[in-house]
């Protein structure tokens, strides 16, 4: 793709920030282009990029100190991977009921509890921590935390085994009595509801972004088969059956498609993108699902085995209903702007 085909690979890592730190200096279209672009490919490897770009990166260039982007940012756009510590094991869908406290102590804080479903943690040079200072103020308590891997008291559990995305670490991050100064306080105290719901809106259009590229892949991988492939002497890409359910999938991947660049383009001309951002990361996941499955369908026999790319596709799809919000949350969201719209 020209939009970035001439960028080292590096950059990849820091498509939005900003030159002077070392990054790319690019929109946040490029990163959804990225994304999209490597989920073709490996939709794992692209979760440690969309986090790094869509979450770390862009909380750190928009909400931190000077001293915090000189520290961090060149290193993200460079060799370090951060992580996103939002979820526990109590506390998913209702993030904001989260148990991990941030006691003040003077100008310290005693970071304590555990966070779970921690991609790359077990990778990453920094995490942001999302933990409560005043559990008495409920969620206006939660506050951002830079959290330097080698902080005394953080230590990363083991990865998980899961279904799909396996080159992506998932771990739990436990934190004891980790002391954090108050310079790694990451923007304003009992802020950290706001930023999290803020940036997960916009890593949403990420997800959505890697589930079309997703689906694309997989689709580019199992087109040329079945224009190879012979059955009652024929090709059976020329059955009309064939076609036709092919052309609805190729079809359903383009609106997936421009329902991600239009939320995208919506974001970037700072207009408002909620509802769009839902709208693409639900459907874009249905989409990656339905692709994937009907692909093994199309290859016949071998689309089951392990020799094709296909199933690791179709195991890879399932995370996009489920991280950054399920798709029953996404769809909670489009009917609160539905509700709203028509109660006007
Ligand atoms: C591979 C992987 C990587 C992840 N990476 C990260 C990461 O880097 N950082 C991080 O902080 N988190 C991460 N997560 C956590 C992820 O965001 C949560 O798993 C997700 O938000 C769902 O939370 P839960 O698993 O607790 O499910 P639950 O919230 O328990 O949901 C279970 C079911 O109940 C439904 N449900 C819950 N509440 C409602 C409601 N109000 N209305 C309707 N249905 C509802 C859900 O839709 C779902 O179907 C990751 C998870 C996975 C599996």
């Amino acid at each position: 793709m020209a939009i970035y085909s001439s960028l080292p690979f590096r950059s990849l890592m820091g498509v939005e920030i900003d030159h002077k730190y070392g990054g790319t200096g690019s929109s946040f279209f490029s990163t959804i282009i990225v994304v999209e672009e490597l989920a073709k490919v490996d939709p794992a490897v692209t979760v440690v990029c969309d986090i790094q770009n869509t979450l770390i990166n862009n909380l750190i260039q928009q909400l931190g100190t000077e001293e915090q982007k000189q520290k961090y940012l060149p290193r993200l756009a460079k060799d370090m991977v951060g992580s996103f510590c939002l979820s526990e094991p109590h506390s998913g869908s209702d993030a904001f009921a989260l148990k991990t406290v941030a006691q003040p102590k003077g100008d310290t804080y005693s970071i304590t509890g555990s966070k779970m479903w921690i991609s790359s943690a077990d990778l990453a040079g920094v995490y942001l921590v999302m933990a409560n200072v005043d559990p008495s103020a409920g969620y206006r308590g939660i506050t951002c935390f830079i959290v330097d891997r080698d902080t005394p008291g953080l230590s990363v559990g083991k990865k998980e085994s899961k279904l799909g995305i396996k080159a992506s670490s998932t771990c739990m991050v436990h934190f004891d009595d980790v002391k954090v100064n108050s310079s790694q306080i990451l923007g304003e105290v009992g802020k950290g509801y706001k930023y999290a719901a803020g940036w997960l809106n916009e890593g949403r259009i990420g997800i959505g972004a890697q589930m079309v590229g997703l689906a694309q892949g997989c689709l580019n991988a199992t087109i040329p088969y079945t224009l190879d492939r012979t059955q009652f002497g024929k090709k059976i890409f020329s059955f009309q059956s064939m076609q036709h359910q092919i052309s609805k999938v190729a079809t359903q991947i383009e609106c997936a498609r421009l329902l991600v660049y239009n939320a995208a383009r919506l974001k970037e001309a700072n207009q408002p993108f909620i509802k769009e951002a839902a709208m693409s990361k639900y459907y874009a996941s249905e989409v990656a699902a339905y692709t994937t499955s009907k692909c093994i369908e199309w290859m016949g026999g071998v689309g089951f085995t392990e020799d094709f790319p296909q199933e690791k596709f179709y195991r890879d799809c399932k995370i996009g209903s489920i991280y950054e919000g399920t798709s029953n949350i996404q769809l909670s969201t489009i009917a609160k702007f539905i509700e709203k719209e028509y109660s006007a």
